[in-house]
């Protein structure tokens, strides 16, 4: 089953050049698949800060998948 066309993604605040730079991570999160629960991220908030940083908030069955998740999307853009 392909889970990665499942993850809910919201972009608050952030350019378009951005969020292309962005959407190859998030792509790649979002097949991402937990270990434990054999489940991908189901959800992830993007928010805008300033200077090119930006805080993501994730919906996921754990902490674990949670911190691979943001490992992959976190850095500065
Ligand atoms: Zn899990």
């Amino acid at each position: 089953m392909n889970t990665s066309q499942h993850m809910n993604i919201t972009i608050k605040d952030l350019g378009p050049s951005v969020r292309e730079r962005l959407s190859e991570r998030l792509h790649r999160a979002a097949e991402l698949k937990c270990a434990e629960h054999g489940q991908a991220p189901i959800a992830v908030t993007i928010n805008g800060r300033e200077n090119g940083w930006f805080d993501s908030r994730w919906t996921t069955c754990c902490e674990g998948l949670e911190q691979q998740a943001s490992a992959i999307v976190k850095q500065r853009c």
